[in-house]
């Protein structure tokens, strides 16, 4: 079989159809450039900081948006976070910084360690911490330095199972936040997500497709799959559940009702006295 588009030697499957290795990148990015027009994910003249761990998901989405900034007339920079995870942070680094080499684009760093803990200092609860910093550490970076949302490179499986086990352990409200764009107030920045339609797989073969590095190795402290299987599981069963989840999930639009204040050290949005990440960096701190 050849690639249906162009009659080249094939590279791989998407979408029903076979493609060579170009002709699969260009209809992959079609798809995203499909998705953040649906979703209106990004608005002209926007600067958009995208947070890059170095994983395939995030590296497909930094070579999308160097592709679809010119179109859409958006300016971007990136953002990795130094999450002080050893030689996995240190790996993760060095392939992030090869990759906005190549594509020439601008990268800014934030260590964990410059506010007094990493995550191997981090005793239980690993992601849930993890989680919290990166998502402090994003709105916060991006506010500071002008850029009007953050892009994260989670995908449809990653958005389904956060789904899953969200409602599984009734946080309907963080349900409500996988949208593919969640539009900013107060202190808090835009989020959008580029690949929100895009599967893992996908990701990977695009990856692949454009000859980039990513990291292959597993964070040391990644959780349980079982979300995940479950999602896959279920799309064996019904073919096309998770499109059709995620295109339902997009339309909710119930108003954030949930009253916030301010943080009594750091300034930022919570819901109570002192923010999760000031308690996490009082517990963790090595300057205690
Ligand atoms: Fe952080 Fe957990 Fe992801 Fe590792 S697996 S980077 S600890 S959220
Ligand atoms: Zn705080």
């Amino acid at each position: 079989m050849k690639c249906q588009r162009c009659g080249s030697e094939p590279f791989e499957r998407f979408r029903g159809g076979m493609y060579c290795r170009e002709c699969f990148a260009v209809k992959y990015e079609g798809a995203v450039e499909s998705a953040v027009r649906r979703y209106r994910m990004i608005g002209e003249n926007e600067r958009v900081l995208a947070a890059v761990s170095g994983g395939k998901d995030s590296v497909a989405m930094l070579s999308v948006l160097e592709k679809l900034k010119k179109r859409f007339r958006f300016e971007f920079s990136s953002l990795f976070i130094d999450l002080g995870i050893g030689d996995y942070t240190r790996n993760s680094k060095r392939i992030v910084e090869d990759i906005c080499k190549k594509l020439d684009i601008e990268l800014h760093v934030v260590r964990l360690c410059d506010y007094g803990f990493t995550i191997d200092d981090v005793s239980g609860k690993t992601c849930s911490v993890c989680g919290n910093v990166k998502r402090y550490i994003m709105n916060r970076f991006a506010r500071e330095n002008g850029f009007d949302s953050v892009a994260t490179g989670h995908c449809a499986e990653d958005i389904l199972s956060n789904f899953l086990k969200n409602l599984y352990s009734g946080n309907i409200q963080w349900s409500e936040k996988q949208r593919p764009r969640l539009d900013g107030y107060d202190r808090m920045v835009t989020k959008i997500r580029p690949l929100y339609e895009m599967g893992e797989r996908e990701n990977i073969l695009y990856v692949l497709s454009r000859g980039l590095p990513f990291v292959e190795d597993e964070c040391p402290h990644a959780p349980s799959t079982i979300w995940k299987e479950m999602v896959y599981d279920i799309e064996r069963r019904i073919p096309g559940f998770k499109i059709s989840v995620l295109r339902n999930l997009a339309r909710e639009r119930r108003e954030d009702s949930a009253e916030y204040r301010y943080c009594r050290i750091c300034g930022e949005i919570t819901s109570s006295d002192i923010c999760q990440f000031c308690r996490n960096v009082a517990r963790f701190s090595r300057n205690q």
